[in-house]
Parts: C-alpha cells; sequence; structure tokens
C-alpha cells in the first residue's frame, strides 16, 4: 500500500494544475475541430492521431489500434463503412505496476438546432468552451491527459504505468463494439493486466460510479394477424404489439439494476435513477396493400449500464 499524499505534495500539484490548463484547453479546441460524428463515426483517424500525437510529445509510447475489414463489418454495422482507429498510450513509471487507464471518447453525437455557435469551433465565452464532445467528452479526454502532467510537473514520480486510451463508437455501442469493447477483446484491458480503470465521462462534478452507460442494438420482429383494411378487427395489427414490448423491458429492468450498481443509496438514486428502456428508432410495418400490418420489426437499443461487464475487471 502506498503512503497517501503529504500536504505539500497536494499543495505542489494544485500549484502545477493551474500551468497546464492553457494547455489543456488548447488541445481540447483541437479535438473539437475535428467533427467525429456518431453515427456513422467521422472523423476518427484523424482525431486519434491527434490524440496520440500529443500523447507522444508528453513522453507516452503510443500504440493506433485499428479494425479489420471483417471487424469493421461486424462491429460497426451502422458505421458506413468509414475506419474506426483506437488511440493507447502508455507511460511507464518506476513499476510496471499497478497499472491506472484512463479511457475515453472521442465520438461525439450528431449536431442539432439551435447552436449559437460553430459546433466544431471550440469557441470560448465567458469562460466556457463552446462545441459539440467540450462537455461529452472530449473534454474528459483533455482532463485525465493534463491531470496526470500536471502530477508530473509537480516533480512527483509515477509509481506504476499510467495509460491513456481514446476509443471510437461509444455513442453506438453495440453487442460487441469497435472502441472500449475491442480493447478488451485485444487484450489492451484485462483483468490480469489492468488494476483500474477511469472513464472520464461527465456526470455530476461530484459523482463518482460504477459502470457505464451503453446500448445494445436489436430487432423485435412482433406477428400479427392479417386482415382487410376494411374489416381491422378480424386481424391483429403487429404495430400496435410494439409497444407493449418497450414498456416490459422498462419497468423489468429498472430496479434491479438501481440496485446492483449503488446498493440501497437512496442519494445516488434520487440523483441519477437509472433506466434500462428500449429506444426504438425504426419502425416497419410489412403491409400487403392495404390490409392490417401482419409483422413488423422494431429496431433500436437498450441504453444504459449495458457495457459495464466489459469495464468491470477488478
Ligand atoms: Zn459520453
Amino acid at each position: 500500500m502506498q503512503e497517501p499524499l503529504r500536504s505539500e505534495q497536494k499543495e505542489a500539484i494544485l500549484r502545477s494544475t493551474g500551468t497546464v490548463v492553457d494547455e489543456a484547453i488548447a488541445f481540447l479546441q483541437g479535438m473539437i475541430r475535428i467533427p467525429t460524428v456518431n453515427p456513422p463515426g467521422e472523423g476518427y483517424p484523424a482525431c486519434a492521431r491527434y490524440i496520440g500525437e500529443q500523447l507522444h510529445r508528453l513522453g507516452y509510447s503510443v500504440e493506433y489500434i485499428n479494425l479489420t475489414p471483417a471487424e469493421l463489418a461486424e462491429l460497426a454495422p451502422y458505421g458506413a463503412g468509414l475506419p474506426r482507429t483506437n488511440v493507447v498510450g502508455r507511460l511507464p513509471g518506476s513499476h510496471a505496476s499497478p497499472v491506472l487507464h484512463f479511457n475515453g471518447h472521442m465520438d461525439v453525437v450528431p449536431v442539432g438546432p439551435g447552436w449559437s455557435t460553430n459546433p466544431f469551433g471550440g469557441e470560448i465565452r465567458n469562460g466556457r468552451i463552446f462545441g459539440r464532445g467540450a462537455s461529452d467528452m472530449k473534454g474528459g479526454i483533455a482532463a485525465q491527459v493534463y491531470a496526470i502532467e500536471a502530477i508530473r510537473r509537480a516533480g512527483l514520480h509515477l509509481q506504476g504505468t499510467v495509460e491513456q486510451s481514446g476509443v471510437v463508437d461509444e455513442e453506438s455501442t453495440g453487442n460487441r463494439n469497435a472502441g472500449t469493447g475491442l480493447l478488451v477483446e485485444r487484450g489492451y484491458i484485462t483483468r490480469n493486466h489492468t488494476d483500474y480503470v477511469v472513464i472520464t465521462e461527465p456526470l455530476n462534478a461530484d459523482n463518482i460510479c460504477l459502470g457505464h452507460r451503453g446500448a445494445i442494438w436489436g430487432e423485435i420482429t412482433t406477428f400479427g394477424r392479417q386482415s382487410h383494411g376494411s374489416t381491422p378487427e378480424r386481424g391483429v395489427n403487429a404495430i400496435e404489439l410494439e409497444q407493449p414490448a418497450g414498456h416490459t423491458t422498462q419497468c423489468e429492468r429498472r430496479q434491479p439494476l438501481i440496485q446492483h450498481h449503488y446498493g440501497r443509496d437512496e442519494r445516488q438514486q434520487r440523483r441519477r435513477p437509472l433506466q434500462r428502456h428500449l429506444r426504438p428508432s425504426f419502425s416497419h410495418g410489412r403491409r400487403p396493400g392495404s390490409s392490417t400490418p401482419r409483422t413488423t420489426r422494431l429496431a433500436g437499443a437498450t441504453s444504459q449500464d449495458t457495457t459495464w461487464f466489459l469495464l468491470r475487471i477488478c
């Protein structure tokens, strides 16, 4: 067990933090200016390279993890064939272990309406940075990189290894995944190798959570009974069968998940109630003529807490 930090060391780190802020901001602005919108997953190689080059300048050994064409087709079926590149930086300390792995995703969700600034401009206004991903979560990547840098510049020597990863496809996740999931599958993050993982996702500033929300994509096919459009009462409309499926999924899953991750911490639950729910994104009823739909497919995603098991390594 390492000794806790002495008060003068903590003060040195706080002083050092002030000296890295400008660099962290510039690093973040550079990331925001690379649109990595997912879906479909644009600009990943450029953003991975940008993060990797910065890590290299800070003394990390850097590795880029790409997908084979077969992996791309399987792990990013909604990715329009665009390349997926993850980056991992490794900074050894005086001992190989423990290994502390910081993880952040570089993809951002599409831009909605109503922006008063360029969403990919990284503009600073009234002490805040504006841009898609400033919060979720290129800001987290900048923070995790420069938190370590502040410690080093305070003159403290790392006792173990620090790793930093910038990954793709967190926003789309999937049953398997081209980002963090791939790092787990390929052994970059494993129970034997990795002692701790810190994911710098934005939440409340004073919250530390176990787990990470995710999504599993799937299709549900409902089967009704076809009838003529003038006599719908003789059939069963497959589209109408979709709603109970989503409702059931939400109700059955919600409470057990809350207790599993957070025990019975009422305060935590009130603040951020967890839900797993079906989020339909597309519905397609097969309608021969004007008849009542006999079958329909509901494509969507369950959100929340489906990737946590990939990351639970200790
Ligand atoms: Zn996020």
